[in-house]
Formats: C-alpha cells, sequence, structure tokens
C-alpha cells in the first residue's frame, strides 16, 4: 500500500514526486514511455526561471529526476496501462504488477498531434517526424517542411535551419497562433519559407526511399501542387494523454482531466491532476510545475485528514 502513485515524469509529475517525498510520503513514480516528458524533446528552454543562460530540456529533467530521487522517490521505468479509481484504495497497474495506492496524482502530459492523413502515419521514422530535437540531425543538407502555426511550428522552424538548407513552413490559416516574436524570428530567417493557407494532402514516398515530396493544396484556391524535399516536421499541437482514465473522471470535451478552481483535485477524492493533462491553456513547464507542487501538496492534506 503506497500512500502516492505518481504517474508520469515530466515537470509536474517530478516536482510533485520532489514535495511528496520531501514529505515523507515515499512516492512511487511510473514513468511511462517518454521519461522527462516533452522538455526531453526540446532543445533550449530558455524561459524556465532560475536559468539565466538557459539549460537544455533534458538536462532540466535530468536533474528534477535526480533532485526527486534524492528525498526519496521510488522511480519505477514502466507504463500504466490501467488504473482503477472507482475503489479505494486504488489500483494501479504496470507492466505485470498491480500498486494499491491511497493517493494517486495523474501528471501523464500530452503527445504530438498528427495532420490525419495515412502517409505521414505509414513514413513516420522515414522522414517524417513530430520532433525536430530528436531527427532534425538526420536532415543535415537536405530541404524539408514544418506543418503548423503556433510557437512549436516557428520554434522547430528555427532550429531545424541549423541542419537543413531549406525549411518550409506550411500553415493550413493566414494568420498565427504562435506569439508575434517568435513568428518575427521565423520570418527573418532567410532559410525559412512560409506558405500560408496550406495544407498538406499527401506525405510522397516509401519506407525504402524515405520522403521524396509532398502533395499540397491551397485551402482557398483549391489549387494543388507538389514540393520535392527530404522530410516534414508535424508541429500542430498536442492531445492529452488521457486514454487509460476514459470514463472513470471528469474530463472536458478534448479529454484534458477537469481540476477544481485553484486546486488540482479532480472529481474522485484523492486523485490529483497535474501539468499538460489538465491544462490546454498555458501548457508551459513552469506552470506544469506549479501545479505538480499544488498536487503534492493536496494529497499530503487529504492523506493528514
Ligand atoms: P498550438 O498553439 O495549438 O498551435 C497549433 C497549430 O497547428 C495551429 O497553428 C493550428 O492551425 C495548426 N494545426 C492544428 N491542427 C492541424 C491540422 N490537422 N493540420 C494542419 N495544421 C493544424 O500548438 P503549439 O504550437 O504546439 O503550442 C502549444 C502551446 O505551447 C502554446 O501555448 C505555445 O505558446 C506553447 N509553446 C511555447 C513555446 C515557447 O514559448 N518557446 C514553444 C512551443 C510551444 P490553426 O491556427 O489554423 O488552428
Amino acid at each position: 500500500m503506497r500512500n502516492v502513485v505518481i504517474i508520469g515524469s515530466g515537470p509536474a509529475g517530478l516536482t510533485a514526486a520532489i514535495y511528496s517525498a520531501r514529505a515523507n510520503l515515499l512516492p512511487l513514480m511510473l514513468e511511462g514511455k517518454e521519461p522527462g516528458g516533452q522538455l526531453t524533446l526540446t532543445t533550449l528552454v530558455e524561459n524556465y526561471p532560475g536559468f539565466a543562460d538557459g539549460i537544455m530540456g533534458p538536462q532540466l529533467m535530468e536533474d528534477m529526476r535526480k533532485q526527486a530521487q534524492r528525498f526519496g522517490t521510488e522511480v519505477v521505468s514502466d507504463f500504466v496501462h490501467k488504473v482503477e479509481l472507482k475503489q479505494t484504495p486504488f489500483r494501479v497497474h504496470y507492466g505485470d504488477k498491480v500498486v494499491e495506492s491511497k493517493t494517486v496524482i495523474i501528471s501523464t502530459g500530452s503527445s504530438a498531434k498528427l495532420i490525419g492523413i495515412e502517409s505521414e502515419v505509414r513514413l513516420m521514422g522515414h522522414g517524417v517526424s513530430t520532433c525536430a530535437t530528436c531527427d532534425g540531425f538526420f536532415f543535415r543538407g537536405k530541404k524539408i517542411a514544418v506543418v503548423g502555426g503556433g510557437d512549436s511550428a516557428m520554434e522547430e522552424a528555427n532550429f531545424l535551419t541549423k541542419f537543413a538548407t531549406e525549411v518550409n513552413l506550411l500553415h493550413r490559416s493566414e494568420t498565427f497562433r504562435a506569439s508575434k516574436i517568435m513568428v518575427d524570428r521565423a520570418r527573418n530567417n532567410p532559410k525559412v519559407k512560409f506558405h500560408t493557407n496550406t495544407v498538406v494532402d499527401e506525405v510522397v514516398g516509401s519506407p525504402a526511399t524515405g520522403v521524396t515530396g509532398l502533395k499540397l493544396r491551397d485551402v482557398k484556391t483549391s489549387k494543388t501542387s507538389t514540393m520535392d524535399l527530404d522530410g516534414i516536421f508535424i508541429a500542430i499541437g498536442h492531445n492529452p494523454n488521457t486514454e487509460i482514465f476514459k470514463g472513470q473522471i471528469e474530463m472536458d470535451e478534448r479529454g484534458y482531466i477537469k481540476t477544481q478552481d485553484n486546486s488540482t483535485r479532480t472529481n474522485i477524492p484523492g486523485v490529483f491532476a497535474c501539468g499538460d493533462v489538465q491544462d490546454p491553456v498555458f501548457r508551459q513547464a513552469i506552470t506544469a510545475a506549479g501545479s505538480g507542487c499544488m498536487s503534492a501538496l493536496e494529497a499530503e492534506r487529504w492523506l493528514e485528514h
């Protein structure tokens, strides 16, 4: 029987682990498929307070993990495939094991969205990627595209110019969700070419040849065109990782777990949610970490009472 089981190991989960471990609750953290979460897929993090010159995302997460372990967090590299939250104690299934716990902190984050065409899935890892940091290196001296109009797309387009000779930014709308400073940075980069009102109908290529091109469509004129290139990065946002909680816990229409105002409490007493899994608005490492702290403090209070 555990006091606290934390599902997910991004900034939210790790901060919850640091706080609950320092409160002597001996938390168990189940890391999930992507230990460290989305920050391990980024490069320089410039907006996490305390690092005046920035810090690399993977380094930040490694440091948080060490900090959590220093105070007694047990970290297990396994994936939770089932939870039972309609009974107490709660039961959490991972690998071939099951653990019982008085409280559960859900910090499973969110995952990259895809455009929704068959060819992007078929060619994933063969020239299609959702992670510039992971795969940018493979496109040294190549021509590529980035899909999206948010901060992620701008950031990835800029980052990829370190490797690629030309980065085509393909955005389905005319206006950008990205902040002005990020759009300006991409626009001022001579290697980035903007194509607005443009959607990808098909990624051309095969697993043997890799990506060789794109079939594009102008959404205003319906005119189609082709573009020869070697790779495409999809940077169009994320979906919350809440599949295993469906039917057991209250979520909004997009699948984000609902939490109460000024709290990380869910509709189930003793179950708390923090980080991107309950935050479609801010989605920053620092807000995730802040809500992870709230979850740990609320779990501690709940156990006391
Ligand atoms: P986002 O802001 O939700 O933007 C998603 C973009 O992808 C939108 O431009 C959207 O187009 C487009 N899109 C969505 N579905 C599409 C589809 N099926 N086909 C083609 N295009 C599609 O997501 P994000 O850029 O990942 O950013 C998420 C959050 O993280 C934001 O709050 C952002 O500020 C933050 N962030 C910050 C930084 C930073 O400050 N360094 C870096 C990365 C992310 P429409 O506009 O037409 O809907």
